[in-house]
């Protein structure tokens, strides 16, 4: 069992939040320019770190905001927890996911 410390309550038990899946994945610029692959990928392709891991975290039964942490995903060690649009403490791949779409079939050629 996790104890987060919501930057608005204070350390609460894990039950209160939900997970909110990986931290700074940045909407696409111009979505109709992408290709159904590359929106695709921008919905559901996301980094699988092991270690250092940048999610975003909602105080459900408290607070209700939204918030990130930097959690290691062996340990779960809470690292560091900060607010949205804060950038990521440690100057990890911020918006990585969103940054790497790529075309497997480019790559062949
Ligand atoms: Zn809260």
């Amino acid at each position: 069992m996790l104890l987060i410390s919501c930057p608005n309550c204070g350390p609460r038990d894990e039950t209160e939040f939900h997970y909110g899946g990986q931290a700074h994945v940045a909407y696409p610029e111009n979505p109709a320019a992408l290709s159904d692959r590359e929106w695709a990928e921008y919905l559901f392709y996301r980094d699988n770190t092991k270690g250092a891991f940048a999610e975003r975290w909602v105080h459900s039964t408290g607070c209700r905001q939204w918030f990130n942490m930097l959690r290691d995903t062996v340990s779960y060690e809470i690292q560091s927890i900060y607010r949205m649009g804060e950038p990521r403490p440690d100057g990890g791949r911020a918006g990585a996911a969103a940054a790497t779409i790529t075309s497997p079939e480019g790559a062949q050629k």
